[in-house]
């Protein structure tokens, strides 16, 4: 499940949709508010859009008020890889899929218990797979 998955910027632009492609493969950042999720609370595992790399779990799934998609915890330890990120004068976290590469969003230290982490992540970048009853 963990097979390194490679692919050129034009083959994910044709596979992906151009907000998906702005935000995955070029780092973008959705606005607040404006994503399919931030307010989701289906149960269900959270994928990677790019690849289906399971990346969180809505229970893990909480909400910060940021207006994104937050989590305290991904799936497992190798689901996400991080990178230190000094972009825009800011020193954060970046998130990426632990498969792909896909930019995810950003960590931060500031979630709640027990980890104390904070996933910030873009919806665009998420595909809910939802739990049957
Ligand atoms: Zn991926």
């Amino acid at each position: 499940m963990s097979e390194w998955i490679e692919k050129s910027a034009e083959e994910w632009q044709q596979e992906l949709t151009p907000e998906q492609f702005r935000v995955c493969r070029q780092k973008g950042t959705e606005p607040a508010f404006t994503g399919v999720y931030y307010d989701e609370k289906t149960p269900g595992l959270y994928r990677c859009v790019c690849c289906g790399n399971a990346l969180f779990h809505s229970e893990h799934k909480y909400d910060s008020g940021s207006g994104w998609p937050s989590f305290w915890q991904c799936v497992s330890d190798d689901s996400v890889h991080t990178h230190s990120d000094s972009s825009y004068g800011m020193q954060r976290v970046e998130v990426t899929c632990g498969r792909c590469e896909a930019h995810l969003g950003h960590v931060f230290d500031d979630g709640p218990k027990p980890t104390g982490l904070r996933y910030c992540i873009n919806s665009v970048a998420l595909a809910l797979e939802t739990e049957k009853a």
